[in-house]
């Protein structure tokens, strides 16, 4: 059992390790474990019934030496990529976004209506005015990043649960690298702030101090977005980006979903596509 155990598990992380950085966070004392990389759980939900099914046969053959060698070829063979992330870029000066893009009492309307209104730190009503916030700025970068959906997982992903637990688990695995990079260039640009696609995902759901009326554990990993700002992102996308917002529809997943981000500076960053291709 125990060898059945590590030839699984070594099979998992190789193939985890193929396709996309993981970390188990348990370091160098793990001979399975990678640091520094990072487990796509997207992936190992949405496949997890080819790993249950390779493990039955495995274990009912009794021949578990075989099960590393199968569990390979078999998810080699089965699993296709399950969505691809292509970014774009537009830079437009901030007075010209705040003028033909943002409707600050509109949207305040759509956040009112929403369960993180009030319940969550990096959504309104903000304990800041947000005209300070974004007055040092000149120039609004916006980033566009398209997830596609390969049309195997659209398929496999058929029905509201499923759908959804995808869109949930795609969301966090881009936002987790999305999110990273902008804090990355606010340090590399001091002045400079991050607008984060959607709400904050660093506690669990439902999690966040504000409900409980305490202050955010991390504020140095959260930044609001740019639609708590009042920042029309529909028309952001298809008139800045030239991309046409798609959404899930009956349970079944779009061709691509979008998500977008901004990050506002001084002065104009023209380098800035570079860091996104
Ligand atoms: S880090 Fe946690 S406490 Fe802070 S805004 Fe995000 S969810 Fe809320």
């Amino acid at each position: 059992m125990q060898t059945a155990h590590k030839h699984l598990l070594s099979a998992t992380y190789d193939w985890a390790g193929l396709i996309r950085a993981y970390t188990t966070g348990r370091g160098d004392a793990s001979g399975l474990a990678r640091p520094g990389h990072r487990l796509d759980m997207t992936r190992i939900e949405a496949n997890k019934g080819v790993w249950y099914e390779t493990m039955k046969e495995g274990f009912e053959r009794g021949d578990t030496s075989r099960l590393k060698r199968e569990i390979l070829e078999r998810t080699r063979e089965k699993m296709k990529p399950m969505y691809s992330v292509d970014h774009s870029t537009a830079t437009i000066a901030l007075a010209d976004y705040v003028r033909y893009f943002r409707d600050a009492e509109r949207f305040m309307g759509y956040c009112k209506a929403c369960g993180r209104y009030d319940a969550c730190w990096s959504c309104p009503p903000f304990e800041f005015d947000t005209e300070d916030y974004i007055s040092p700025f000149e120039t609004a970068h916006i980033i566009g990043t398209k997830v596609v959906f390969d049309e195997d997982t659209i398929e496999r992903n058929r029905g509201l649960d499923k759908c959804k637990k995808t869109v949930v688990a795609m969301m966090e695995d881009v936002r987790r690298g999305l999110d990273g990079k902008l804090l990355e260039l606010e340090k590399r640009y001091p002045a400079s702030r991050a607008f984060f696609a959607g709400t904050c995902h660093v506690c669990p759901r439902g999690g966040c101090a504000r409900i409980e009326k305490k202050p955010c554990i991390a504020p140095e990993k959260t930044r609001p977005s740019l639609e708590s700002f009042g920042f029309d992102i529909g028309k952001t996308s298809s008139e800045l980006l030239r991309i046409e917002l798609k959404w899930t529809r009956d349970g079944v997943l779009p061709e691509y979903l979008t998500l977008v981000s901004g990050f506002f500076t001084r002065e104009a960053i023209p380098e800035f596509p570079l860091f996104w291709r």
